[in-house]
């Protein structure tokens, strides 16, 4: 294993189909840039909770946000342990036996613990780095923000301890007697893509479509325009 990869403990080394996972900071890293939403499970008083929710990465450390009086950020901002997962669904793999039907995809886990991000500088420059990872360049342009706007959000963040990727691609090999099923097998493959924009209902006339949002090409594949957005902003590395 490298120097540059997760050590993974019992708690994070994938048993079931081993084969497909993998634990450097580039596979981590890479899997969780290229997505938007993520799942974040906690407990609270012996009843487990598991919120989906927008996330970015900096370096080690991942971040979410939202209203100060989510039930979910309070309970967290103490520092309680989180799991947190993303899923990129590739495909759906058609096989010729119900049993060999599967998904392909692309999934992280990670571990650590919650934080809430008190000061406020370091919270606005949090945001700051959200905006920029979605929209490159548009946070000078962007009407300040208020006092009271950064009251009442609160921001958390957590250092990966430790962290698994896994991912299936591929077809699906069936039994070698299923292939003379007479059934169609294959693999359907699948991309959330972006669609064409709709400007706002109250736009001033004459304001044009900035690059950082002309940077979703429609018909484009979000989980290669998030990576290639990761990929040329130095905050994230
Ligand atoms: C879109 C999608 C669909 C899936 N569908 C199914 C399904 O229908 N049935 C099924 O059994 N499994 C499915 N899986 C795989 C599932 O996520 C688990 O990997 C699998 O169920 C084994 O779970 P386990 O707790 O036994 O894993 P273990 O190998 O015991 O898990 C140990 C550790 O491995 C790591 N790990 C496990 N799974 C993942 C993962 N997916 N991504 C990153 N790290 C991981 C974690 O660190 C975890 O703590 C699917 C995964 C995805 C992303």
């Amino acid at each position: 294993m490298s120097a540059d990869a997760f050590v993974p403990t019992p708690r994070s080394k994938v048993k079931r189909r081993p084969m497909y996972a993998s634990y450097d900071r580039d596979s981590v890293y890479r899997l969780l840039d290229a997505g938007l939403v993520c799942h974040i499970a906690y407990v609270i008083d012996g009843q487990p909770f598991v919120t989906p929710t927008a996330y970015w990465r900096s370096a080690d450390r991942i971040f979410w946000h939202g209203s100060a009086a989510s039930r979910m950020l309070r309970s967290q901002a103490g520092g309680i342990p989180v799991c947190l997962t993303v899923t990129h669904v590739d495909a759906l793999v058609v096989a010729r036996s119900a049993f060999h039907h599967s998904i392909n995809y692309r999934s992280v886990m990670a571990f650590g613990r919650a934080a809430a991000i008190t000061d406020a500088a370091a919270k606005e420059a949090a945001l700051h780095a959200l905006i920029e990872r979605l929209y490159p360049g548009r946070w000078p342009s962007l009407r300040p923000v208020l006092a009271q706007e950064l009251a009442a959000t609160m921001v958390m963040s957590m250092r990966i301890e430790e962290a698994a990727a896994k991912a299936r691609s591929g077809a699906r090999e069936d039994d070698a007697g299923d292939y003379a099923w007479p059934l169609w097998a294959g693999v359907l493959p699948l991309a959330t893509r972006v669609g064409r924009v709709e400007p706002d209902a109250r736009l001033m006339p004459g304001v044009p479509l900035p690059p950082e949002v002309a940077r979703y090409a429609v018909g484009g594949r979000l989980d290669a325009i998030l990576s290639d957005l990761a990929r040329e902003n130095p905050a994230a590395r």
